[in-house]
């Protein structure tokens, strides 16, 4: 009798392109789909708040979606190895199925679980969550691309990707499943307060919100070159969460939008900087934690056990800085667990320059409350930002929040996110206070721009 073979779900969400579950089902024996809460295995990033509230939602649509070709989720909490080996020797699986990921974590989970099975079975692993997997295109000396630019022009040259793998029309049962957890058990909601109580409002987590962002991205992608940067607009495609969980495949994405011809260029060109991040945490798995710059390891920033450093980092947590642009951006992430890109930068730039806190903060904070939190692109993003990675070096061009807002017309953006602000026009919105309005409960700017940046740029001359 063939053996049973084990498909292991990590970010990978989905049954479509999935090419870990072609092959389990290759062999027309039983399949068993198991997914794993691991917070263990070593060197483990726990996944933060608004991650396991994606998580729950995905995962209840997956376990929907399986049960369609008459299978199951087996859930397991523990280090994956270990939950993994347990369940080979109760089916007598001889392979274990999954798709490669490059989170430092999962790589030590993939060791450990060859170490444990020993032999017994075998853990098979394939390409599919990445355009191509890092370290497939390298420079002429052989070596992984450490810029963005080269990299995006030799990856170029072998697109498109191959076609959508199928979904499978059915999965075979084994005849006793193993043991499984309730999802219910896993606490991932929130429950007191629900913070996340507005998330479901913005999205719908699973293939079938995936595809619909999908979509309704189709029709505007023409317009992606311009209004990508503009927040007040809905012309970006809001795919990072779907990507992030794997409940669709980037050459799905790809294939539907690359035939609209040179006008998405733009947009496949970002979606190439998700491969690119994944290529930069492949070589440096260290990225989340420390700068990769060593002068800028040095940079003297503010110490967060002072008080005022506190506050200031507090107020910008919440929104409450005195920038509308910077408030309705990390009013946005709380309420929905998402921000817009350009809104993204802005943020990120204040906290680095005008407040001269750790860019660590605020990639934690941004893992803690972001839907689409990713090891790879949340620190290549907040590293870029300040200027300490691989690309280039940006600590001293500090961007201006007052006339980004101005220039990327958010005025309607922070109207929606900052109800002090509804009633205040443009363009004194981006800047009440420098106009002389004083909005109710909006406060004073935390620090002024020409201070903040001149305190930033010492901080730098320090260490240049
Ligand atoms: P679109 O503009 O429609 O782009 C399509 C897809 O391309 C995105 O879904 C995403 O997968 C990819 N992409 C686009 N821009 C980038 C980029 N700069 N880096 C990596 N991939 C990109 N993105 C995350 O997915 N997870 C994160 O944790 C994350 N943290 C960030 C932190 C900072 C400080 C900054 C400046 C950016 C961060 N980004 C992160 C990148 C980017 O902001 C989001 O991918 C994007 O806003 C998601 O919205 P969208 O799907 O509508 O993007």
């Amino acid at each position: 009798m063939t053996k049973p073979k084990i498909i292991w779900f990590r970010r990978d969400l989905r049954l479509a392109d999935q090419a870990a579950i072609v092959a389990a089902a290759a062999s027309n024996g039983p399949v068993i789909p198991v997914y794993i809460l691991d917070d263990e295995t070593p060197k483990h990033r726990v996944m933060g708040g608004a991650s396991r509230w994606w998580l729950h939602r995905s995962l209840e649509e997956l376990e929907a979606c399986l049960q369609a070709v008459g299978s199951r989720l087996i859930l397991r909490q523990g280090p994956a190895a270990e939950q993994l080996a347990e369940i080979v020797k109760f089916t007598g699986a001889d392979e274990v199925h999954a798709l490669h990921h490059y989170e430092p974590w999962w790589r030590n989970a993939e060791r450990a679980l060859t170490k444990t099975l020993s032999g017994e079975a075998r853990l098979v692993l394939h390409d599919g969550n990445y355009l191509l997997p890092p370290g497939t295109v390298t420079t002429g000396a052989g070596t992984p691309f450490k810029i963005y630019t080269p990299f995006w022009k030799a990856l170029r040259v072998h697109m498109p990707p191959a076609e959508a793998l199928p979904s499978p029309e059915s999965l075979a049962a084994p005849d006793v499943w193993p043991d499984s957890d309730r999802l219910e058990d896993w606490n991932l909601m929130p429950t007191k307060p629900d913070w996340a109580a507005s998330f479901g409002d913005h999205w719908q987590p699973g293939t079938a919100g995936a595809d619909a962002n999908l979509e309704a991205f189709v029709d505007k992608a023409a317009q992606y070159d311009e209004g990508r940067n503009l927040p007040s607009e809905e012309l970006v495609s809001r795919l990072s969460p779907h990507l992030h969980f794997g409940e669709i495949s980037p050459a799905t994405i790809w294939n539907k939008l690359a035939g609209q011809g040179t006008k998405v260029e733009t947009y496949l060109k970002e979606l190439v900087w998700r491969d690119y991040a994944q290529n930069v945490i492949d070589q440096f798995p260290q990225y989340g934690g420390e700068s990769y710059r060593e002068k800028m390891r040095a940079l003297p920033w503010r110490d967060m056990r002072d008080d005022t450093v506190k506050a200031d980092f507090k107020a910008w947590c919440e929104g409450k800085t005195g920038y509308p642009i910077v408030d309705a951006g990390m009013r946005e992430l709380w309420a929905t667990g998402w921000m817009h890109n350009r809104v993204r930068m802005i943020a990120a730039s204040f906290l680095i320059k005008h407040l001269l806190i750790d860019w660590r903060e605020g990639e934690k904070w941004f893992w803690d409350t972001l839907v689409d939190a990713d090891f790879a692109s949340n620190s290549v993003n907040w590293q870029w930002v300040s200027g300490t990675g691989v690309d280039s070096n940006m600590f001293v061009r500090i961007m201006a929040p007052l006339s980004q807002s101005e220039k990327f017309n958010a005025g309607d953006y922070i109207r929606q996110w900052v109800p002090e602000l509804a009633d205040v026009g443009d363009p004194y919105i981006h800047d009440p206070e420098e106009f002389g309005c004083k909005p109710r409960d909006y406060p004073r700017k935390i620090i002024g721009h020409r201070e903040g940046r001149a305190r930033a740029l010492d901080a730098y001359a320090q260490v240049k």
